[in-house]
């Protein structure tokens, strides 16, 4: 494994912020990592895991070690007359491996076709689409402690997840590096779920009316394609900020202004609310300031339209966030990381 110094990023974000990295390794074995522990660098560098760079935003140059996630290959386990164990190395093509198992009729994921990223990302922030969940499906993850070396299997449940949250994203889960996730998907009696979204209304159209698995996941791609800015044409890491999950009192007091508010009822009496509704009816949808703007028809969606710094995006990200609190007394939250990686100790 080579260590490479002052390594440009901008083709390794899907936001194609020109950033350098002062250090850059490519993980392609676990020993690569077992190296660079024992060479002391992860513990005199800050560093930071990256997959695909398609929920990141580099502010600017990143001073210390970027990881690059490069982990390959593909193993199945059958454990019940109609589940199977898929396990996926972390720097696999999320949506690849979708469609491999959608080729092998195995259920579970397929509404989560066409998410950009790595296979290793997909549990860092619980990714989910069209009514589904990574964490419904996942089985455990194989992690190596990079203070320590240690490898480890966390299930389901230590993995802490929530909605586009884990324990990947608190402060003690940082250490870890995901190097491979494992899925239970189903190999017959598959749970179809076509009630998100547009799924339903397309599979109408083309005269289906038992959608098999494939059906579902083709529905979703044509979806995708047709909604979302193609980040090859336009930088951008999808939803920029999660929907705001709030209480009761709030939901009336928004209301009292505003009658056509949508909500929808969670856990625990809170209801969540689309940001996209909350930046649309503020007046940022299509807004541009400089190099960077909200999406014309995505208002979570905000976009390079080339040369945009990382901290530009952050500053719209931010006059977004105020303006949408002062307006409606509700604070938005990122979706998008901002690369800040872990510090030496
Ligand atoms: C057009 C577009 C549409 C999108 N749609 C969706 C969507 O529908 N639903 C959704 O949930 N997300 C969506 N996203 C966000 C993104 O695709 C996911 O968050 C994806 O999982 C990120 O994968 P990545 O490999 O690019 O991760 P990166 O952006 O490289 O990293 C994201 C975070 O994960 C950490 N990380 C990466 N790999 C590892 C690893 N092996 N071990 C530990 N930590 C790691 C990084 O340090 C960082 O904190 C979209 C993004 C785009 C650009």
């Amino acid at each position: 494994m080579q260590l490479q110094e002052h390594f440009n990023l901008k083709d390794l974000n899907t936001f194609g912020i020109e950033a350098k990295a002062k250090y850059f390794a490519e993980i392609r074995e676990k020993k690569d990592l077992r190296d660079l522990i024992s060479s002391g660098i992860l513990t005199s560098e800050s560093w930071l895991i990256l997959g695909e760079g398609s929920n990141i935003l580099f502010r600017g140059d990143y001073d210390g070690l970027i990881l690059k996630t490069r982990l390959s290959g593909m193993t199945t386990e059958k454990c019940s007359e109609d589940q199977i164990l898929v396990t996926a190395a972390a720097g696999e093509s999320w949506h690849g491996l979708v469609m491999r198992c959608m080729d092998h009729n195995w259920g579970g994921i397929e509404n989560l076709a066409l998410i950009p990223g790595t296979v290793g990302a997909a549990p860092v922030q619980n990714i989910g689409a069209y009514g589904r969940e990574l964490s419904e499906v996942l089985e455990y993850v194989d992690v190596i402690d990079l203070e320590t070396g240690d490898e480890d299997r966390l299930d389901q449940k230590v993995c802490a997840f929530g909605y586009r949250d884990s324990l990947f994203k608190q402060p003690k889960g940082k250490k870890f590096f995901i190097s491979s996730v494992t899925l239970r998907l189903t190999t017959k009696n598959h749970l179809i779920n076509t009630s998100y979204g547009a799924i339903s209304t397309v599979l109408m159209g083309q005269g289906v009316e038992q959608p098999t698995l494939q059906d579902v996941g083709r529905a979703v791609i044509s979806i995708r394609k047709e909604k979302l800015p193609d980040p090859q044409k336009i930088g951008n890491a999808g939803s920029f900020f999660k929907n705001p999950v709030v209480d009761a009192a709030l939901i009336e007091s928004i209301q009292n202004q505003y009658s056509t508010l949508p909500f929808y009822k969670t856990e625990n009496q809170q209801f969540k609310i689309p940001a996209a509704w909350l930046i649309e009816t503020a007046g940022w949808k299509g807004k541009r300031l400089g190099n960077t703007g909200v999406h014309e028809k995505q208002a979570l969606v905000l976009v390079n339209y080339g040369g945009a710094t990382g901290e530009e995006i952050l500053n719209l990200s931010q006059q977004i966030m105020d303006d949408v609190k002062t307006k409606f007394g509700v604070q938005l939250q990122r979706e998008v990381q901002i690369a800040e990686g872990k510090s030496p100790k």
